[in-house]
C-alpha cells in the first residue's frame, strides 16, 4: 500500500464497483460441470471451468478479483483437490475465496473434519440437487460480495487518508509516518535517504494576480511535474500550502539536490497558461536538501529542520534554487 502508483490515485476517483456473480466449478466430470452451468443460468451467473488442479489454480489466481466462490470436487484423480485447497490458501490472492466441495454421497465424519481444517466453507453431495445448489452458492456469494465491497471501502478509506486531495500527492500525516520508519529503516540497514523540501515562489503573487483557482491549478501543475520525475520508490508529498516534501529512498544528498535542479529544469521548460487571457507564466521553487545518513542520528524532526534551513536560505539568496544543509 505504500507504493505510489495509478491504482492509488485511481482509487481517489471511484470505489471499483462491485462484479457480477461469478464461481468456478472445479471437476474432471464434463457432465458434473455442465450440470452446474445449466443451473446457475437461473442465478445469473458466470461460471468458469477447470478439469485439472493445475487450471483451476491458474482460474483461481487469474480471476481472484471478481470469483465469489469455487466449487471443487473431492474426488479429482491423485487427491488433487487437497492440493487445490493446500495452494488456495498459501496464496494471499486466493486464501479469501469461499470454496464449497462436492462429494460422492455423504462424507464420514473423518473427511468432513478434515475439509473443515483445510478451509472448505461446506459441501454438496453428488448427485448435485438443483434447488440445494443453487440456495447454497447465492448465499456464499452473497456473503463474498458483501465481504469484497468491504474490502474496497477499507482500500478507499486508507488511500484518501494517504492523500492530499488537491494535488493527489501523499499528504503532510503520511510522510511524517514514511519518514519515522524510513529513520528507522536506515538506521538498521545502514543504508541513507534524502529529503527536499520544496517552496513555491511569490505564491501569493499568482494567487492576488490571477484568483485562488488559478493558484490551485499551479499547485497540480507542480505535483504532476514532481510525479512525472520521480522514481517509484521516491515518496512526494504535499507538506501544507504551496510547500511541498519529496522523500527519496537509498539517495544521498548530493543525488538529491541533481534530482531537485532537475526538477526546478523541468518546471522551467514547463510554463503554465493563467488568467482570462491564458497567459504563460513561469513557475519556479526554492528548495532545501537533507539526507539522513550514518553521520548524523537518524532523526525525524532533526531531518526536517534541516531541510528547512536550507531552503531558508536558498529564499534569502534569491529563490529559485537549491541549497543543501
Ligand atoms: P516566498 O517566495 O517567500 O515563498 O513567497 P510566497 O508568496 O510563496 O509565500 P507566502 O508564504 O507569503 O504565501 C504563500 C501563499 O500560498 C499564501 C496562501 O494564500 C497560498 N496558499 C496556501 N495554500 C494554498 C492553496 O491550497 N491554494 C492556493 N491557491 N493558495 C494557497
Ligand atoms: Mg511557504
Ligand atoms: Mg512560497
Amino acid at each position: 500500500m505504500y507504493t505510489r502508483g495509478v491504482s492509488v490515485r485511481d482509487s481517489l476517483i471511484s470505489v471499483a464497483p462491485v462484479a457480477p456473480g461469478e464461481i468456478l466449478v472445479v471437476d474432471d466430470d464434463a457432465s458434473v460441470r455442465r450440470a452446474v452451468i445449466h443451473e446457475m443460468t437461473t442465478l445469473a451467473m458466470r461460471v468458469s471451468q477447470a478439469e485439472t488442479t493445475g487450471r483451476a489454480l491458474e482460474v483461481a489466481e487469474e480471476k481472484h478479483d471478481t470469483l465469489d466462490c469455487i466449487l471443487l470436487d473431492l474426488g479429482l484423480p491423485g487427491g488433487g483437490a487437497w492440493e487445490v485447497l493446500k495452494a488456495l490458501r498459501v496464496n494471499p490472492d486466493t486464501a479469501s475465496i469461499p470454496v464449497m466441495l462436492l462429494t460422492e454421497g455423504a462424507p464420514r465424519e473423518a473427511d468432513l473434519i478434515k475439509m473443515v481444517e483445510a478451509g472448505a466453507l461446506d459441501h454438496l453431495t453428488k448427485p448435485l440437487s438443483p434447488a440445494l445448489l443453487c440456495a447454497k452458492v447465492r448465499v456464499v456469494c452473497e456473503r463474498a460480495r458483501t465481504q469484497r465491497e468491504l474490502k474496497n471501502k477499507l482500500h478507499f478509506a486508507l488511500e484518501t487518508a494517504a492523500n492530499d486531495a488537491l494535488t493527489g500527492l501523499f499528504n503532510r500525516r503520511y510522510f511524517e509516518r514514511r519518514l519515522r520508519e524510513e529513520c528507522a529503516h536506515v538506521k538498521r540497514h545502514k543504508r541513507s535517504f534524502a529529503i527536499v523540501m520544496l517552496d513555491l515562489d511569490h505564491f501569493k503573487l499568482v494567487n492576488d494576480t490571477y484568483g485562488h483557482e488559478d493558484g490551485d491549478r499551479v499547485l497540480r501543475h507542480l505535483a504532476e511535474v514532481v510525479q512525472a520525475q520521480l522514481r517509484e520508490d521516491d515518496v512526494p508529498c504535499r507538506y501544507g500550502g504551496e510547500e511541498f516534501v519529496l522523500l527519496l529512498r537509498g539517495t544521498t544528498g548530493m543525488a538529491a539536490r541533481v534530482v531537485a535542479n532537475r526538477l526546478r529544469a523541468n518546471l522551467a521548460s514547463k510554463p503554465i497558461t493563467l488568467g482570462p487571457k491564458d497567459e504563460p507564466r513561469h513557475v519556479t521553487f526554492s528548495a532545501g536538501v537533507a539526507a539522513a545518513d550514518d553521520r548524523n542520528a537518524y532523526n525525524a524532526d532533526d531531518i526536517v529542520g534541516r531541510a528547512d534551513a536550507a531552503l531558508y536560505r536558498a529564499k534569502r539568496a534569491g529563490r529559485n534554487r537549491v541549497e543543501t544543509e
